[in-house]
């Protein structure tokens, strides 16, 4: 098993109490070759919660600065007896659009190998999850979404995409949802990430889900593939241990499908290939 590089451990407040140790005996129990820990940080509440007069609520927590310091601390001193898997040091920065000086402040911190990029939220609203779906137009904020999206694709604080089809995942009907005119503005993000020399992630987060489904699907893997695309990063996203590398031979068909004959990896946000 080559990689899994978006992975979240007991730092992250919507993850399992697993530890980094528990998680690197998994990944060599499973002869994966490349981990990264990727703990949340929701760039827009990265301080306490009394620092923007706020609450912390279930939709929205605060703290990312204490999640990262303690994530990164951990994963590094981990790194020191991982073999014979290579343990990345990586976090998942939500919203960076929201502020990009304070991602980029997280980008260049030493010990960081990988930062994903995510949109969770639109601004001034909660988690995608936490929307009702039955009071909201669904186009609208999809199509406020990919903006975001594109947004996010245009700076300059990650090295991969995460879940390009986030904003889908909770919708009510999520097979009928037709993608179709969304697509001039996908394209510009799969440009603007090729541009850029980043990667795009293919998320199996949801394969465990009743309705088995990809982050993004494998026609728009296609799809950054035929435009040039040519760094894909493979991922669970998993929140517990149980669920590392699941299905991941599933998610490597899908990238030969689609035409990857190699993966990309990063280590301190240099890129380098892995043959599929
Ligand atoms: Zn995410
Ligand atoms: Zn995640």
């Amino acid at each position: 098993m080559i990689m899994d590089l978006h992975t979240h451990t007991r730092h992250s407040p919507d993850a399992a109490n697993d530890t980094v140790a528990e998680r690197v005996a998994a990944a060599n129990r499973l002869g994966l070759r490349y981990m990264a820990v990727t703990d949340h940080v929701e760039i827009n509440r990265y301080y306490p919660a009394a620092y923007y007069r706020r609450q912390e609520t279930e939709e929205f927590v605060y703290d990312g600065e204490a999640v990262f310091r303690g994530s990164a601390a951990e994963v590094t001193a981990a790194q020191a007896d991982c073999a014979p898997l290579t343990l990345l040091c990586g976090v998942e920065i939500g919203q960076i659009p929201q502020d990009p000086a304070l991602a980029e402040m997280l980008y260049r911190d030493p010990r960081v190998d990988l930062v994903i990029g995510s949109v969770h939220e639109l601004p001034g609203m909660a988690d995608f999850y936490f929307i009702d779906y039955a009071k909201t137009d669904i186009p609208a904020l999809i199509s406020a979404y990919f903006d975001e999206v594109l947004r996010l694709a245009q700076t300059d604080c990650y090295d991969i995409l995460a879940h390009l089809t986030y904003g889908l995942r909770y919708l009510p009907n999520r097979a009928d949802y037709d993608l179709t005119p969304h697509l001039p503005v996908i394209d510009r993000i799969f440009r603007t990430v090729i541009a850029k020399g980043k990667a795009v992630e293919l998320n199996g987060s949801n394969l465990k889900a009743e309705q088995p489904f990809t982050d993004p699907d494998v026609s728009l893997i296609r799809r950054y593939r035929a435009l040039g695309g040519k760094s894909l990063t493979l991922s669970t996203d998993a929140h517990e241990t149980r669920y590392l590398g699941y299905q991941m031979d599933k998610l490597e068909q899908m990238a030969r499908e689609a035409g990857f004959t190699e993966l990309t990896c990063f280590r301190k946000h240099q890129p380098f290939r892995i043959p599929l």
